[in-house]
């Protein structure tokens, strides 16, 4: 589903791209570049995460293999594929930000200090479903324009857009306006449900609240390989796992 072999060899062309006057633009503004795509660097999209020289090798870039954190030299139990900005519509990549952060490949920590970060930013409103941590291997947000064209079946569609469309209630954890809920895996094991996705209590938290629920689950989870993740965008929407 992610291995599109274009991609991959423009995320490759986008690391050879360490242009030093592109530093000081802010990582994601839109830039009207004179020639080619515009691209972002690793450096400009995942600050203070260090990476494998190997990984970024003209070796690596030829082959368009992602840059991996220094920490997945070692085995590491925890592995995780970021595509910050893609989206896999009927398995085509599609880009929900330009321009687009490239693909990395992170140990736990690295991956949750980015998506922490990320997350807590992020104003939009969301539902997110804790994975079931046996079985996952893609965790990806989805906004409400995109269910359908992501696969979403319609009574799930219909079932997270009537949650998220509820009145705004104050986060259980400290007085801000909650915009996300979190559903545990025991209210909801089944993301096909739509009924169970209907009549979930969840826990309603703010960003900074909901952030830290969703990286205490991945902290918990003894070892994993996801080989798709991405980070929330649109004004509302859900984390979906597979
Ligand atoms: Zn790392
Ligand atoms: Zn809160």
């Amino acid at each position: 589903m992610i291995s599109e072999a274009g991609e991959r060899d423009k995320y490759g062309v986008e690391c050879m791209s360490g242009a030093p006057g592109r530093s000081r633009l802010a990582a994601f503004d839109i830039i009207a570049a004179p020639k080619g795509p515009m691209r972002v660097t690793h450096e400009e999209a995942y600050p203070g995460i260090r990476f494998l020289p190997s990984s970024m090798n003209w070796w690596a870039r030829l082959k368009g293999v992602p840059a991996e954190c220094i920490h997945l030299e070692d085995d590491q139990a925890f592995m995780a594929s970021l595509l910050p900005d893609t989206l896999y519509l009927r398995g085509k990549a599609a880009k929900r930000r330009e321009p687009a952060r490239p693909e990395v490949s992170l140990c736990r920590n690295c991956f949750l200090n980015v998506f922490r970060r990320e997350f807590e930013g992020f104003t939009g409103r969301g539902i997110a479903f804790e994975p079931d941590g046996s079985s996952f291997s893609q965790y990806f947000f989805v906004s409400v324009p995109d269910f359908a064209a992501a696969g979403l079946l319609p009574e799930v569609q219909a079932a997270i857009e009537r949650r998220l469309a509820g009145e705004s209630e104050p986060c259980e954890q400290c007085s801000f306006p909650a915009t996300w809920l979190w559903i545990s895996r025991e209210e909801v094991p089944d993301l096909g449900d739509a009924h169970a996705i209907l009549h979930a209590a969840g826990k309603k938290l703010c960003a900074i609240h909901a952030a830290r629920a969703m990286c205490e689950a991945f902290e918990t989870i003894p070892e994993a390989n996801l080989y798709y993740v991405n980070l929330p965008y649109g004004e509302s929407g859900a984390y979906v796992w597979f």
